[in-house]
């Protein structure tokens, strides 16, 4: 099959961009990577009477550090981040995850944006962003607001975003020489989506203890404050602290009631702690 026919527009600024997606009178779709959108107007799955193709706009190619986090602009891409082509301040976690979303040629072009915004439950940067503790930051009509990754997915490919608005950045903070990560994703080939993610940050010296259970039926199970799946985060070997019936808790209190599935994600999350990286 093939899309339908559609107008193609290359705004040169967000405001340009935020103009063009405002317009009401017509189905209007934004396109970055294009690695999901594609495929979704090739199946016809979805019917833009415009593409808004926002990879030209030099602000979401762009990265601003500050004292305390990195702003990643939203057109940054997979590969950007896996080749060190932006700064990494989360002691390697971001490009680790990076080198094993689907294989290269995704890789050039997947956006952090889109895929955020595509808000496939098993997408990798919605786990790993919510672990380590990401904003996105949102621009419409009605101005700029910032929410955690983890309340940016509303369900299954449904993503926060109201009428005009656009994601334009991602806030990464700045994690502390103490931190230590992990990330495994359950899956039968490598690079393939992931059946099940299990990732964590343990920050102490930021007093940071966060656990993300990925790659569940909708928006990944985020427990901010971890401490009692994974001890203090000052235990030389973090797997020795792991409570595999707290990290259960958390997961049926989220409602995943189903043995085999439960059993699955708290093993990806058994050996992400057990294979803990540091600075
Ligand atoms: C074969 C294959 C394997 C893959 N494997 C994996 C994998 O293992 N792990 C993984 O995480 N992903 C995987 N992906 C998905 C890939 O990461 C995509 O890049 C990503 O899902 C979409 O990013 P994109 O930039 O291509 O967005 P697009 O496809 O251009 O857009 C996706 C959606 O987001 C919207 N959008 C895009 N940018 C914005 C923005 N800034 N603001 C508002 N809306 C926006 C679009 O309108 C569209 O609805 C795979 C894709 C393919 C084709």
């Amino acid at each position: 099959m093939k899309p339908v026919n559609f107008d193609y527009a290359r705004p040169g600024d967000v405001n340009e961009a935020l103009k063009l997606i405002a317009d009401d009178s017509q189905t209007v779709k934004i396109m970055a990577g294009s690695q999901s959108l594609g495929p979704m107007l090739n199946m016809r799955l979805v019917q833009p009477d415009l593409l808004v193709d926002i990879t030209g706009i030099e602000e979401l190619r762009s990265v601003d550090q500050r004292a305390d986090e990195i702003v990643l602009g939203a057109c940054i891409t997979h590969a950007d981040i896996e080749d060190l082509r932006v700064p990494d301040v989360t002691c390697g976690a971001l490009p680790y995850v990076a080198r094993g979303i689907a294989y290269r040629a995704v890789r050039n072009r997947g956006t952090i944006g889109g895929s955020l915004t595509h808000a496939d439950p098993s997408a990798d940067w919605h786990s790993i962003m919510a672990a380590v503790g990401a904003k996105v930051v949102l621009r419409g009509p009605g101005g700029e607001r910032t929410i955690p990754v983890e309340d940016y997915m509303v369900g299954a490919l449904e993503a926060d975003l109201q009428l005009g608005e656009m994601l334009v950045g991602v806030k990464v903070p700045k994690l502390s020489r103490s931190a230590r990560w992990g990330y495994y994703k359950t899956c039968r080939k490598t690079g393939e989506f992931a059946h099940a993610i299990g990732s964590f940050l343990s920050d102490p010296d930021r007093g940071v203890s966060r656990v993300v259970i990925g790659a569940t039926e909708s928006r990944p199970i985020v427990v901010t404050d971890a401490g009692r799946i994974l001890g203090d985060g000052r235990a030389k070997q973090l797997n020795t602290a792991f409570n595999s019936d707290a990290a259960a808790n958390a997961v049926e209190a989220a409602g995943m009631i189903d043995p085999l599935d439960k059993q699955t994600h708290i093993v990806a999350l058994r050996r992400a702690i057990e294979q803990a990286q540091s600075a």
